[in-house]
């Protein structure tokens, strides 16, 4: 027999064990250390889309580095980007340096959140819910999924209601939602019998867990083969900083760009490297090729060392020596480039 649930009995058998469960189980993480706003908002930010694991690293340097609002807006977008580096979608770093100018006061609400660049609605209800208990819920593919598996359903505006309706200690109710996706109601053989939900869960009760929320068919995705010239001046190497507002904007990288069909990829970086720096060089050896996959498409990218032949170049460019590119922010791709080049096939100073 279904269970008439009413709203006291949400709270009182879903929400507060899940708040409870939080308060026992939750993992130690820095970010939860904290009640300073900035410090929770750069947590939120470098953890779209990105696993807790892996921002964990970056928080402690990047706070480090900027550990307050006034010191971040003061900072260099380069110096940004370079703490930035490794962790990809840079447009989180861009943004973030933008919106730390202005953060005096500190938006309390999620609408005030909302109008800063890069916040959209799941960091501004976080923010607001863990750093001023706002009572906003969170919506990410976690909690979808564990919402989702709790009342058998893929209807998101549903999920949304039932969120809104009975959230209670926003800030630890978000984040309970969010652990217990992360940690026990996993994508794959979710650990029910450890779940505080169990008894109220759907999904558990008619055994139909790996329905909810339903698979999406993944598309394959586009593959792209890219010429890139590791092009040599006198013992320098040129690298051009990409445009601010595209992918990876404002990272510093080879020069060069997507191969034609049935262009060689010598002809491909002789004619990148002409058009986007507008100079001519002379395509030497291949030096490497690094596969490397962004969140919509995949690209394989065939160094070529090169030697300068003419032209001014033009463009935000510099002329670097290699132990000098560590101090600038580059594309993981463009790193992994660099990690891979034997010695003797790039190092040779002309
Ligand atoms: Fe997820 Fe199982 Fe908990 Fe339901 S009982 S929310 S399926 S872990």
């Amino acid at each position: 027999m279904e269970i008439i649930r009413t709203r006291r009995y949400d709270v009182d058998q879903i929400v507060h064990p899940v708040v409870r469960w939080f308060r026992r189980e939750r993992e130690d993480l820095p970010w939860r250390r904290t009640r300073d706003p900035y410090r929770i908002l750069v947590s939120e930010v470098m953890l779209q889309q990105t696993q807790v694991a892996t921002a964990l690293p970056y928080y402690g340097r990047f706070l480090a580095r900027f550990p307050t609002a006034r010191a971040l807006a003061r900072a260099r977008l380069d110096d940004v980007l370079k703490a930035w580096e490794g962790l990809g979608y840079y447009a989180r770093a861009r943004n973030l340096h933008r919106a730390a100018a202005r953060l005096d006061p500190f938006p309390r609400t999620v609408d005030g959140l909302r109008r800063l660049p890069g916040v959209g609605p799941y960091t501004a209800a976080a923010v607001a819910s863990i750093a001023f208990g706002v009572a906003a819920p969170v919506v990410d593919g976690n909690v979808r999924r564990v919402v989702s598996r709790l009342l058998a359903t893929a209807d998101m505006k549903k999920i949304r209601a039932w969120l809104e309706a009975n959230i209670e200690s926003p800030g630890d109710f978000n984040q309970g939602l969010m652990e217990l996706g992360r940690r026990v109601c996993a994508p794959r053989n979710p650990r029910c019998r450890l779940c505080p939900m169990s008894k109220s869960c759907r999904a558990f009760a008619r055994d139909v867990v790996d329905k909810f929320p339903p698979r999406k068919k993944s598309k394959p995705l586009p593959h792209h083969d890219v010429g890139l010239g590791v092009v040599w001046r006198r013992g320098r190497v040129l690298i051009q900083r990409r445009r601010e507002d595209g992918l990876l904007g404002g990272l510093w990288e080879f020069p060069g760009g997507k191969r034609r069909p049935r262009e060689s990829y010598e002809a491909c970086v002789r004619r990148e490297i002409r058009q986007e720096v507008g100079i001519a060089v002379a395509v030497r050896a291949s030096i490497a090729v690094v596969d490397h996959a962004y969140s919509h498409f995949k690209v394989s990218l065939h160094a070529y060392a090169c030697d300068y032949v003419a032209g001014r170049p033009r463009g935000d460019v510099r002329w670097a020596r290699l132990r000098e590119l560590d101090r600038f922010a580059m594309p993981a791709a463009n790193r992994a480039l660099l990690a891979s080049m034997a010695p003797s096939a790039y190092n040779q100073k002309r």
